[in-house]
């Protein structure tokens, strides 16, 4: 959350510090900033809301050094007065930063009795370029003040921050928020995500944890957290895919969700050819008596349907936990356990703890993430790539898609290891990749302008459509901010179906033929007190069976044990087209923002 750049070079450092920062809206969105060194003096430009609103307000001044901020609030206000870049009492230093800084207050306490200064804001981040200046006085170098100041900061950081008597350098530092530099022979950019310089330099730096760096044109410079100068290597960027933007489409989420094809066919090809799961062995599956898997969100729904693949194919016990909770649960593993963390941006705060644990228990861990170059990738014992891209939007669709897939074959992988069968996996994936074709629009789009309306929605499913049923529910809530629920069928009469009433509508989940029968006696239940019942389905349901439900979503036929990979889709376009009707802006819902690196 948050997104963070700098920027030295012969551009003007405004426009192009703001032009940069447009491809980390996705980390929030509450407000932006952006702070330049002009005539030895720091100048600051803040708007509340989108970058669009900071962009009206910038103009060029001819300053070539800026770093600048775009916001998803952790503490105080979307105001702007908030809004990064902060600065200090004596307008030497400026500082943006993505994280939260734990120990705050008590900071906060000390710099106010200490020297007088009153903070303008009520964020946890002001405190770090009054810590700066606080501390300026008492240490010899830039450099060792910084990287003192970062020192006495508790909790997670990427910082970027400038100081108006040093007009050519960016001082940066990290912890567990993720930071990249990338330098080429007349420019350098900082930001959160290498998303922002794909194409722009020749040399590509990652900070690690408790790493610091001063860069300039001329020189750059990595230091530990003793200030001891260490070297470094650049890091390879080959694999990151090209990123295009949204091209034709009207938003990020729309042409996420029209990938799936391709993503499917990378699956495919990445897991074919390169071996896919070969580190996990034979040898390694012998000493496993447990699978673990974590994650929040859309990855933990993923986890719940990847828990139900190994359980139903490998048959050995399989938990799943939720990455903040399992933290504090005190969970039952030992080296004779294997970890699964699921997270598509591998930097989920809560993720990376939960593996932390795992391993200081001696687990084997895996990491299934789309950026391979991600601090989760880094820390886990092997690494299986989600593959799918770029992924934009807020609400994640592809990547869904693709960790269930792989799950999936991990599932009947593992299957054959255990049972010494060989059941061609890729060859039915390979089916699916090429016979799968998006959902037919034109009822989606027409039940999406009745649901404009609706206040709450309900959602069932049994056995695997239980959980594409909480992730269909939470697409929903999350980008049209119609209240839904998702159920097990079979738990309607133990409790929710006091909330069903006349109009309410119940979308019904049913792909296996051997739950159909009792699926529809949940949503027979729930008819009868009024519900408009939605089915969706592959199977040819006699007619006699539905002549209550209101609308059919007929879904395209495949194995029983692919359908929730392709009945996801039609709710995630039904939640977009949904989001779109209320005029809302499916890839920014209010009060969320992707990558949440902070717990
Ligand atoms: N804690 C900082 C703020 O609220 C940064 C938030 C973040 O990185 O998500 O401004």
């Amino acid at each position: 959350m948050c997104g963070i750049i700098g920027y030295i070079g012969n551009k003007s450092a405004e426009i192009e510090s703001v032009n940069l920062l447009k491809n980390l809206e996705y980390r929030g969105y509450d407000s932006a900033g952006v702070a330049v060194i002009l005539d030895g003096e720091i100048k600051v430009t803040k708007a509340e809301g989108k970058i669009a609103n900071l962009e009206q307000l910038i103009v060029s001044t001819g300053a070539n050094i800026g770093i600048a901020h775009t916001r998803w609030a952790t503490h105080g206000k979307p105001t702007e007065v908030n809004a990064h870049p902060h600065i200090s009492d004596n307008n030497e230093w400026a500082v943006v930063h993505n994280g939260i800084i734990e120990n705050f207050e008590m900071l906060k306490q000390e710099i106010e009795t200490n020297s007088g200064v009153k903070f303008a804001s009520e964020t946890d981040t002001e405190v770090i370029p009054q810590m700066l200046e606080y501390l300026s006085t008492s240490h010899q170098s830039t450099i060792s003040t910084f990287i003192h100041a970062c020192n006495r900061l508790k909790g997670v950081f990427a910082i970027a921050c400038i100081n108006k008597n040093i007009p050519d350098t960016l001082f940066l530092a990290k912890r567990k928020s993720p930071l990249y530099v990338a330098i080429n022979n007349d420019e350098i950019f900082v930001a959160s995500d290498p998303i922002c310089f794909v194409d722009k330099a020749n040399e590509y730096y990652t900070l690690e944890d408790d790493e610091f760096c001063k860069v300039s044109l001329n020189c750059v410079e990595f230091y530990d957290i003793n200030g001891n100068n260490i070297a470094k290597s650049t890091i390879d960027m080959k694999d990151f895919e090209q990123f295009k933007g949204k091209e034709q489409y009207p938003h990020f989420m729309l042409k996420e969700i029209n990938e799936t094809p391709t993503v499917l066919n990378r699956i495919m090809k990445t897991y074919r050819d390169s071996l896919g799961f070969g580190k996990i062995t034979k040898e390694v599956m012998q000493d496993i008596n447990k699978i673990v898997i974590v994650g929040c969100g859309t990855a933990y729904h993923a986890g719940l349907m990847g828990a139900k693949y190994i359980e139903k194919f490998v048959r050995i016990e399989c938990n799943i936990y939720i990455a903040s909770e399992f933290i504090y649960s005190n969970p039952i593993i030992d080296k004779r356990t294997l970890c699964i963390f699921v997270s598509q941006s591998g930097e989920t705060a809560d993720t990376l703890s939960a593996q932390e644990l795992a391993k200081s228990k001696g687990a084997l861990t895996v990491g299934l993430t789309n950026v391979l170059y991600s601090v989760l990738a880094k820390k886990v014992d092997i690494v299986l790539p989600v593959c799918a891209g770029p992924e934009i939007a807020v609400a994640s669709t592809k990547a869904y898609t693709a960790q269930i897939t792989i799950l999936y074959m991990l599932a009947r992988y593992l299957q054959n290891i255990k049972f010494n069968s060989l059941f061609d996996y890729i060859a039915q994936i390979d089916t699916l990749a090429n016979l799968f074709t998006l959902p037919n629009l034109q009822p989606i789009q027409d039940l999406s302008k009745e649901l404009v309306n609706q206040k709450s929605s309900f959602f069932i499913g049994k056995g695997f459509d239980y959980v594409s049923a909480e992730e269909a529910s939470l697409k929903l809530k999350e980008i049209t901010y119609i209240n839904s629920s998702a159920h097990p069928a079979g738990e309607l009469k133990h409790g929710f179906l006091a909330l069903i009433e006349d109009g309410s509508y119940l979308f019904v989940i049913a792909t296996d033929e051997a739950l159909l029968d009792k699926t529809l006696n949940s949503a027979h239940e729930a008819f009868a007190r009024g519900a408009k019942v939605v089915l969706i389905t592959q199977l040819d349901v006699d007619t006699s069976k539905t002549n209550f439900v209101y609308k059919v979503l007929q879904q395209p036929k495949f194995d029983d044990e692919l359908m929730p990979i392709v009945s996801i889709i039609t709710f995630q376009l039904l939640s977009y087209y949904t989001s779109v009707a209320k005029g809302i802006n499916p890839d920014q819902p209010r009060n969320l923002a992707k990558s949440v690196t902070v717990e």
